[in-house]
């Protein structure tokens, strides 16, 4: 399919870099970039649009407004004809300064001569219309760019590249072929051998539904790979949580003092730990205040606790406990929590032992200090631990995504049905209702069979210039 309109957008990240890019997709392109482009190292805007440009070669020059004739910004461009170019147009790329303000009047220019703003991820829509990758692929592409974590990071590379969409059209295919046996006994119907029809439909579909199980065995890991897990980091007004988290994040960006109660309000921070994304929230400490401010920290602190997937219960373990330790052990006696004896360095008061006999829930302890290091690698191990803990692990997991995992259990759920119905014996059309419906249901994941509500859903949550 070819697009009438030529898009144009800032690829690059908004903020002040050594170069920013401005890209052109569509029929237009080359002219639009034509029409501004001065060549050589002093402008001479007599030559504007008479340059010649050679595909896929680098160009210096500058980019010059005709109107007005005033250069804009020294520039590097770039032209990729049609289909070798990432949307499978005309393509064309101007390097230029990285601020704000040659990015911004060179889009404006572009959109003057004829390009059209392109809407978010409209880039990668194109190249998924005219096949240059699947669905599964473009949505890999945006994983790759957002990815936190080197976990993650590997497995948007290996989907972009295809290993999915491999895949799922490896397993729809089989369903392909069932779908066609099923087919031509429908239509050449024999009463002898029906029984024996079905019983081979059901080893057919055996293991397809294997391969789909293997999947899902792999998805919760996958999609802790792909979004990374939340942990909140709560205990009493001085323990060392901020500490903590610094020591964590082994940067310095919550501001650690020892007057409790400073950190009034959650602070949020992404990390790496063991290959995967945690986003870390310092709570304010959950202790009941007057102060106004303060307490609005703690309702943030709460619904932190509730909503995130472990705690990290932080006590000052070179002091004895009190009420207050023992409100937040009941506290977060549901959640999947560590508690971190911290302020190891100064002796321990207390250990598990005595906070097995004082509190229900899961006494996972470890000591360590903020401070000086000491115990926090033995800590990073036990979120680890605490995160595969309930988890299969598989090889190479590659559902990451959760549309593509409630895809795969969607037409899981349609082969079992299938097989219930060979099971008693039903009639061919009514099986293959559920082995087409699997079928569709693969083919949503890789845009095969998605429909123009899904791959605009999709495309939405792109970034611009993407
Ligand atoms: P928060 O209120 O729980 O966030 O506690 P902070 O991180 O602000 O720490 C409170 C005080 O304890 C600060 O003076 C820190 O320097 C100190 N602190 C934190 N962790 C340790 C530790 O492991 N050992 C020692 N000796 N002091 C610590």
């Amino acid at each position: 399919m070819t697009f009438d309109t030529t898009i144009a957008a800032i690829s690059t990240a908004y903020g002040e870099s050594g170069i920013g890019v401005i890209r052109l997709s569509g029929p237009e392109s080359l002219e639009i970039m034509r029409k501004i482009f001065c060549p050589g190292r002093v402008p001479d805007p007599s030559k504007l649009g008479t340059f010649r440009f050679r595909p896929r070669y680098m160009h210096y020059g500058h980019i010059v407004d005709p109107s007005s004739m005033k250069v804009l910004d020294e520039a590097l461009c770039v032209y990729m004809k049609a289909p070798a170019s990432y949307t499978g147009e005309d393509c064309c790329e101007i390097q230029c300064h990285g601020g704000m303000m040659p990015l911004r009047e060179i889009l404006s220019l572009c959109l003057r001569m004829g390009a059209e703003p392109a809407s978010k991820g409209e880039f990668t829509k194109r190249a998924f219309i005219n096949g240059r990758l699947d669905l599964a692929q473009a949505e890999a592409v945006m994983d790759l760019i957002s990815a936190g974590s080197e976990k993650g990071y590997k497995s948007a590379v290996s989907q972009v590249m295809g290993s999915l969409s491999e895949r799922v059209r490896r397993e729809r295919q089989n369903l392909l072929d069932i779908l066609v046996d099923i087919t031509v006994n429908m239509d050449y119907p024999d009463e002898d051998i029906e029984e024996e029809t079905l019983e081979k439909l059901g080893a057919d579909l055996e293991p397809v539904i294997l391969a789909l199980d293997g999947m899902l065995a792999g998805s919760g890991e996958g999609r802790i790979i792909r979004e990374g897990i939340s942990i909140a980091i709560a205990g009493k007004p001085n323990v060392g949580k901020s500490s903590l988290m610094n020591a964590l994040l082994r940067s310095d960006r919550s501001i650690v003092t020892p007057v409790p109660g400073t950190t009034r309000d959650t602070i949020e921070e992404r990390a790496s730990l063991g290959g995967i994304t945690v986003h870390l929230t310092d709570t304010a400490g959950i202790r009941e205040s007057g102060d106004i401010v303060e307490s609005l920290g703690i309702e943030r602190s709460r619904a932190a606790l509730a909503s995130s997937d472990m705690v990290l219960l932080v006590m000052d373990g070179s002091k004895s406990f009190d009420e207050e330790d023992i409100k937040l052990l009941e506290l977060t006696a549901e959640s999947s929590r560590i508690i971190v004896l911290n302020k190891n360095d100064l002796g321990m008061a207390f250990g598990p032992e005595e906070l097995r006999a004082l509190a229900a829930g899961d006494i996972t302890t470890v000591r360590c200090s903020a401070a000086s290091g000491e115990g926090l690698s033995d800590l990073s191990k036990a979120i680890e631990e605490k995160i595969y803990g309930g988890l299969k692990r598989t090889e190479d997991p590659v559902l990451t995504n959760v549309r593509h995992i409630d895809l795969v259990r969607r037409a899981r759920e349609s082969l079992g049905q299938a097989c219930a119905m060979i099971g008693m014996g039903q009639a061919l059309d009514i099986i293959e209702i559920d082995v087409r419906q699997a079928f569709d249901l693969l083919g949503e994941i890789t845009g095969d069979s998605a429909s123009d509500e899904i791959i605009d859903a999709v495309f939405e949550r792109f970034c611009l210039g993407k």
